[in-house]
């Protein structure tokens, strides 16, 4: 990864009660803790209501980060059900996702909402995870490097450097399906993601790059092998440590 440091991300979505939550991180940490050298960031990205608990759990300098999984742009306000990017840093993110494809479809979100939430995590001193990824359609139809191309036009904010942004590839249709992309198809979309964003800003063109879309224990190692794959975002395999640490252990 050209000295650019792993990113394995778990998102967790809408899954997580108590106490598999607690249990759950804190398995994740003293696995961690026995493997030291391990090289790549780890982040968890749980529903919000756990975050300050696991928070807790955790402690201030854990191995494992938070992060959100959506944020508003604004900071406060008249604004029911949504949480700020400022809040999410008071409950112990680090992170947050904006722009996944569950978000862009059950509540209509689009590029320009995507870059407005991006700039709000960078604000709060939070790391923006974007996410980005063509529908099988599009895919089908040859249109899937035009489509990410323009996603990384309209959701990376102006502000974007690779220590406040990273940037996930997401088949829409790789998605909690089992099914991915070949190697050749996530090489060719990585290399071509890291060309157009360095043709915005040479800097940006070092930005961490992951894959997402049924990463598992039986692909990550091959997946985290092809070039310009700098890590993972992983839903489904992030629920479970006995799922998550060997995807943890292919960095
Ligand atoms: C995701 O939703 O970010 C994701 C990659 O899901 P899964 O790993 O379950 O395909």
């Amino acid at each position: 990864s050209d000295g650019r440091q792993p990113v394995i991300a778990g998102n967790w979505k809408m899954n997580g009660r108590m106490p598999g939550a607690t249990a759950t991180i804190a398995d994740l940490a003293a696995r961690l803790a026995t493997r030291p050298g391990a090289a790549c960031a780890v982040v968890i990205c749980p529903p919000a209501p756990l975050l300050p608990v696991l928070r807790e759990i955790l402690g201030a300098n854990s191995r494992i980060a938070l992060g959100g999984q959506d944020c508003h742009a604004g900071t406060s306000g008249a604004h029911t059900g949504d949480v700020a990017a400022e809040m999410l840093a008071d409950a112990g993110a680090a992170y947050c996702i904006v722009g996944h494809s569950e978000r862009r479809a059950d509540h209509g979100e689009d590029d320009r909402s995507v870059a407005a939430k991006a700039v709000a995590a960078h604000r709060a001193g939070l790391t923006a995870i974007v996410c980005v990824g063509e529908t099988l359609a599009e895919r089908e139809a040859g249109r899937a490097l035009d489509i990410v191309a323009g996603q990384l036009d309209g959701s990376l904010p102006d502000g974007a450097t690779p220590a406040n942004t990273i940037i996930a590839y997401e088949p829409v249709w790789a998605i909690g399906t089992g099914r991915t992309p070949t190697t050749d198809d996530v090489a060719a979309m990585h290399r071509h993601m890291r060309a157009h964003i360095a043709k915005r800003d040479a800097a940006l063109g070092d930005c961490r790059l992951l894959y997402g879309g049924s990463v598992k224990a039986a692909n990550a190692a091959e997946l985290m092998a092809v070039a310009d794959v700098d890590g993972a975002l992983v839903g489904g395999a992030s629920l479970a440590v006995d799922d998550f640490w060997p995807i943890i252990e292919t960095c």
